[in-house]
């Protein structure tokens, strides 16, 4: 094989890292990665600079080139932070407003208020449940409220995407996305693989400023570099890049994102299960001509709340402390988190709720406050995963776990004995960068779909206690801290 590498690029909220994957020797053999910030201008409001993460993603992406040298890259993949909005101008490639994350809450009055026959269209049609986190309100929100986009507009200018669609612009110059990133937009029909009339029309966003939807593996453009020709040929989601990255390619397998949030994806096959209980059906991967689904849980606070802990408060310096802190104690002294700082996902989507910590006493100390934090994380992901069980039939017994706060211990053997399923933390703990590598190895013919599971190892396999009443009588304190924040 001339050309060995494959680079990965993965696009996420604090960070945009690269990797140059050895296809032969299943390996990343270098990294770069550069942090991205955040801003918070005001309550529930989370933006970012497009032009930041472009910056910084060539940086890394560059840094990669020049280590396994441009003649020896086979191909380039993107995985990324989905949902987050980026508008930009379709000539100069210039941002026409700060992009507007994930996160942000802004539209959450807007969302609340929509209609129910528009509401059951959007489940019927996208998966999703109405809900500001998607990208079409923050989408209505700038053009209706920032003058730049709508003298784009009128124009004929403008350009609205998601990460993926403006890093490939600005190194491709081509205007497209992959299925699963728009499958987060609330406007993408997920049966039909193509934007809806309608609602693109309810959101006020003509379809002429969206980008070309293709399969994960499509040939997406070519990036010039170090005097090659290198082809974009994947692009996914992170949660679907961090799926098929674990190698859940069939039914029933499903993995955990410990992230700064948190997400439960589940395959579903080439079923498209309608959930029934606050989950969203999305779409898991379109690789080899075949689309398949996936039901999906996500909390938007995880490692953030560990994150708090460390700069909000203070507690500790690095993020790996917060596990000997927590096992500094027993048990968390009766204290519950419920990690709601920007509202609660699924299953509740109640866009008001907020943090709390309840069961303070006079003897309540930080590790019991720490303690608390992770175990409300491992809480979080079993609500997702009973919903999950009830809504697909399949019952539970593993779960593959990656994303930053996966390195915790504590954590990992909690969330097993929570779940009474076992949790198996994979040797490569970098499965969306995987994710986004297997699609683009996939797309040129590097590799296959038997290979891409006979790769994935195992570092760890956490199994759970038989103490099951004792962790039931934890989760149902849980449960009740939880009903304490909802608005
Ligand atoms: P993202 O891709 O969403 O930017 P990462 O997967 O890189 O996030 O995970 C980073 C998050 O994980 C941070 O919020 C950090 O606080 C948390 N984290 C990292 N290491 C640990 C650890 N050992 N224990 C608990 N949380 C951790």
């Amino acid at each position: 094989m001339k050309k060995k590498y494959v680079i990965a690029l993965d696009a996420g909220t604090t960070s945009v890292r690269a990797f140059v994957y050895d296809i032969q020797k299943n390996l990343f053999v270098h990294g770069a990665q550069q942090d991205v910030c955040q801003s918070f201008p005001q309550s529930g409001w989370v933006e970012q600079d497009a032009n930041e993460i472009y910056y910084k993603a060539a940086y890394a992406l560059n840094d990669c080139i020049a280590f396994a040298g441009a003649e020896n890259v086979a191909g380039i993949g993107i995985a990324n932070q989905r949902e987050t909005i980026v508008l930009w101008d379709r000539v100069t490639g210039e941002p026409a407003a700060p992009a507007v994350v994930w996160q942000c809450r802004r539209t959450s009055a807007f969302c609340a208020a929509i209609e129910q026959e528009v509401r059951e269209r959007i489940a019927a049609v996208t998966g999703l449940v109405p809900d500001a986190y998607f990208s079409a309100s923050k989408i209505k929100w700038l053009l209706d409220n920032c003058e730049q986009p709508k003298t784009l507009l009128n124009r004929g200018r403008l350009c609205a995407g998601t990460v993926d669609s403006y890093l490939l612009y600005k190194f491709t110059g081509e205007f497209a996305t992959d299925y699963t990133n728009a499958s987060r937009t609330m406007l993408f029909d997920i049966r039909k693989l193509c934007w809806d009339k309608t609602l693109c029309d309810y959101f006020s966003v003509p379809t002429e400023i969206l980008p070309r939807p293709m399969p994960c593996d499509a040939h997406f453009g070519v990036m010039r570099a170090g005097g090659a020709e290198i082809p974009v040929a994947g692009v996914m989601g992170d949660q679907q890049a961090a799926l098929f990255g674990q190698a859940c390619l069939h039914a029933g397998e499903g993995k955990i994102t410990y992230g700064t949030g948190l997400f439960l994806l589940f395959h579903t096959g080439e079923k498209c299960v309608r959930p029934r209980e606050g989950l969203l059906s999305t779409i898991g991967c379109a690789v080899n001509g075949k689309v398949t689904y996936a039901l999906e849980g996500s909390a938007f606070n995880a490692g953030s709340c560990v994150q708090w802990l460390r700069d909000g408060l203070g507690f500790f310096e690095t993020s790996a402390e917060s596990e000997r802190l927590a096992c500094s104690v027993e048990n968390s002294g009766g204290v519950y988190f419920v990690p709601a700082f920007t509202g609660l996902g699924a299953p509740h989507w109640d866009a008001d709720a907020r943090a709390l910590f309840c069961g303070i006493t006079r003897g309540t100390t930080r590790a019991h406050m720490t303690r608390a934090v992770l175990e409300s994380i491992a809480f979080n992901a079993k609500e997702l995963a009973a919903c999950m069980e009830r809504d697909s039939g399949l019952c539970l017994s593993c779960v593959r776990c990656d994303g930053g706060a996966s390195a915790n211990d504590f954590l990992m053997q909690f969330q097993s004995d929570v779940l009474g399923a076992s949790v198996d933390r994979p040797a490569q703990r970098e499965s969306t960068a995987l994710g986004a590598a297997f699609a683009c190895a996939l797309s040129l013919g590097l590799t296959d779909e038997r290979e891409i599971a006979a790769r994935r190892v195992s570092e760890r396999v956490f199994t759970p206690s038989p103490e099951r009443e004792k962790y039931a009588a934890l989760y149902a304190q849980y449960q009740k801290a939880v009903s304490r924040a909802m608005s």
